[in-house]
């Protein structure tokens, strides 16, 4: 019997990981739900995230979780931001994988992807300095004095700042942390990108930090050779050998069009914080949208397994969302769990309900409206039935 903390979060959250439980618990694996309710009714209501909730991941290691709602512009800052901080989730891995009959605008039949984004640093950090706040103004001052280039020439009272820290250690634990997932999953390459033509001391230190990874793995594993920090075209190791890693680089603009037109040349992707959020929500385009892209953010401590999605609110309690991005998630959460029979099995039922094209919401029909596409529990309880 395990124990995993089970946040149902807010909007369409609830319904999902009502369906995910269920798959889950056919799968066999014995598993003691401690459900904790940090949705954002709960949040307004209480101010602050119940302390019950950090508590109970910490004690059990392992949480899944349905979205939350994060209010744009005001209100509090992301529950999802402070779970990851607060835990020190500072690897997010978000495997981006076609499923045969899932309707997507590309013909990219054999993506399989798994993009590590760092978790807890970059414009995350939720360092911020509101404009025309007295600290924005004294802030804004002793960057003009220091600065010996470019100045902030925009008014004091007109400009907001957000802070992009980037540092080694964080940028070497998800570099290794990377380089280990392509070595333990079989993968051929892990591609660093960022903006380091533009960003000088924080993107230029991720391609310093992540490229000194990549030279210490060198004496084990093939390592695809830097000229002046660019590689020549993507270089994947022929036969696809385990023991062999590719180190490549890519600035962000480049590496969203070379997902959109070559998908197939690119396998773990290494990127910070924000890039990795944008080229997320790109992958999961590419396979087929966010109702099908799953998400792990991992720690030395815990792990909590979650949707690439969001609360999708104009959805919540109408039965009709993709249950699967969740479903696939709890996947994960089963490998971390040491459970890979079970995990195997439920994406082999996902991949079939998927592939008879049957029983699937109506984001996965041909066309939307549909009417016989069913609705977040039913494709939920087919799954059930495909590992019976
Ligand atoms: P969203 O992902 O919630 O929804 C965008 C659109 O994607 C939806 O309108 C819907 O058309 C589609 N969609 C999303 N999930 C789907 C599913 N399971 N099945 C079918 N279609 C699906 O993004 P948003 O509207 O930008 O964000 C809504 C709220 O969710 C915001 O408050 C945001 O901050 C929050 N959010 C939370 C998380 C999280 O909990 N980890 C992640 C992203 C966004």
């Amino acid at each position: 019997m395990y124990h995993v903390t089970l946040l149902p979060g807010d909007g369409i959250g609830p319904e999902l990981a009502e369906a995910t439980k269920l798959c889950v618990e056919a799968t066999g694996v014995k598993i003691d739900w401690d459900v904790q309710e940090c949705g954002l009714p709960v949040i307004e209501r209480e101010g602050r995230v119940p302390p019950g909730v950090l508590d109970s991941i910490r004690k059990n290691k392992v949480a899944l979780k349905a979205p939350i709602t994060t209010p744009i512009g005001k209100g509090f800052r992301s529950v999802n931001v402070f779970l990851r901080q607060e835990l020190g989730l500072y690897a997010c891995v978000r495997p981006c994988k076609t499923y045969k009959g899932v309707r997507s605008y590309f013909d990219a039949t054999n993506v399989d992807l798994v993009l590590v984004r760092e978790n807890t640093e970059d414009l995350y950090a939720g360092v911020e300095f509101k404009a025309g706040e007295a600290s924005t103004k004294q802030l804004l001052s002793t960057i003009n004095e220091l600065a010996t280039g470019k100045k902030i020439k925009t008014g004091a009272d007109t400009t907001g700042v957000s802070i992009k820290p980037i540092s080694y250690e964080g940028t070497r634990q998800i570099a290794n942390f990377a380089f280990d997932y392509a070595v333990r999953h079989g993968r051929k390459s892990v591609t660093s990108v960022c903006k380091a033509n533009i960003m000088k001391f924080t993107d230029g230190l991720w391609y310093d930090e992540t490229r000194a990874v990549a030279a210490a793995y060198k004496s084990k594993f093939e390592w695809d050779e830097l000229k002046d920090g660019v590689t020549a075209d993507p270089q994947i190791t022929p036969n696809g050998d385990a023991s062999k890693v590719v180190y490549m680089e890519r600035l962000i603009d480049n590496m969203c069009m070379q997902l959109v037109q070559k998908p197939e040349q690119y396998d773990v992707i290494l990127t910070q914080n924000l890039y990795g959020d944008i080229l997320s929500d790109l992958c999961a385009g590419l396979v087929g949208g966010l109702g099908v892209a799953p998400g792990a953010n991992i720690g030395p401590d815990s792990a909590i397994f979650e949707a690439t999605h969001g609360s999708a609110p104009k959805y919540a309690g109408k039965n009709k969302v993709n249950p699967t991005a969740l479903i696939l998630s709890a996947k994960l959460m089963l490998e971390h769990l040491g459970e890979k029979a079970a995990a195997e099995k439920l994406e082999r039922a996902v991949a079939k309900v998927i592939a008879d094209g049957k029983d699937v919401t109506y984001d996965m029909k041909d066309d939307r409206n549909d009417p016989t596409a069913v609705g977040t529990r039913e494709m939920a309880q087919a799954i059930c039935k495909a590992m019976e």
